[in-house]
């Protein structure tokens, strides 16, 4: 552990500081009012990849509704295989800005690259860094440089101190805004895509005041564990989460096979609503909510 206690440039914050304040998480504004870290969880959901006007309008308009505070679509999809879908590249940049200024919402999308960054300057209020790129140091660097949320994710196989010390690449360039993401690490079952590692949930909250978000989508790779696995990483302390859901998910042209369908969408949040109020936290209301609670009444 000898690591966190070098102190960074510039007399910034160190690793070891940031230990000393786990014990109350930071506020990471998103936009709008909106942020992670606080009471009110995080709730981000939205195609792996953005396709085509259809998909997202519909998406956005469902979700909003819903009560999702942020809009995912990747334009520069990261895969596996140079023979996937790479993503829409520049021409889903002004669909994404479109459908961001019609449903006023904010939008979070993956950058691997410099130019990437620049790309999506304008559109994206929070940028990802996925999991294949976790210790890509110069990237890194890049978005420490902003002054703009990025959501980092855990890398396929990295271990906690690894995951804290590529956020530190990202808080010692002066961008405090990081909210980490667990999305499940490789093992030896293929019963599953990955393992969600809930227990890195209460480690990183016991080691760094930054907030943790869950993605059960890429954890688990099946649609149906989702909302179960969505409410187990709220109980288990995680600020947000960060959910793929498309219009129609069998013809998702990435991830298809967790992709949850609008209405599943629906269920997931009122499967975890009571399990975040039994925590101290809820999730911002939607339309769909009210109405429910009017019936109710
Ligand atoms: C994604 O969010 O679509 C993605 C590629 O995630 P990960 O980097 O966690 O695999
Ligand atoms: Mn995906």
């Amino acid at each position: 552990m000898s690591e966190f206690n070098i102190k960074h440039h510039g007399g910034r914050a160190s690793r070891a500081d940031r230990v000393e304040k786990a014990a109350k998480t930071r506020v990471v504004e998103i936009a709008g009012g909106k942020a992670c870290g606080g009471r009110e969880l995080l709730l981000i959901a939205g195609p792996c990849a953005v396709e085509d006007e259809n998909q997202m309008e519909s998406s956005a308009a469902f979700l909003g509704r819903l009560g999702v505070d942020a809009l995912r679509g990747c334009i520069f999809k990261p895969r596996t295989s140079p023979y996937s879908y790479q993503g829409m590249g520049e021409e889903g940049i002004a669909l994404l800005d479109r459908v961001k200024r019609q449903f006023e919402m904010p939008v979070v999308t993956e950058v691997m690259s410099r130019e990437q960054i620049e790309a999506v300057d304008e559109v994206s209020d929070v940028l990802q860094i996925g999991s294949r790129n976790m210790q890509n140091f110069e990237l890194l660097k890049q978005v420490g440089l902003l002054n703009k949320p990025v959501i980092l994710k855990r890398g396929l196989s990295a271990t906690i101190e690894e995951f804290l010390m590529a956020a530190e690449y990202i808080l010692s360039g002066g961008n405090e805004r990081v909210i980490l993401c667990e999305r499940g690490i490789r093992s030896f079952d293929q019963a599953t895509r990955n393992v969600l590692d809930l227990g890195a949930v209460a480690v990183l909250k016991s080691m760094t005041d930054l907030p943790v978000m869950v993605d059960p989508s890429h954890a688990l790779g099946k649609s149906e564990f989702v909302a179960t696995m969505a409410g187990a990483a709220i109980a288990a302390g995680a600020d947000g989460l960060l959910v793929e859901c498309h219009p129609r998910p069998a013809q998702s042209v990435s991830d298809a096979r967790q992709a949850l369908s609008f209405e599943e969408m629906e269920d997931l949040i009122n499967t975890v609503g009571p399990i975040a109020e039994a925590v101290g936290r809820s999730f911002r209301q939607g339309d769909f909510q009210n109405t429910v609670h009017h019936i109710a009444c």
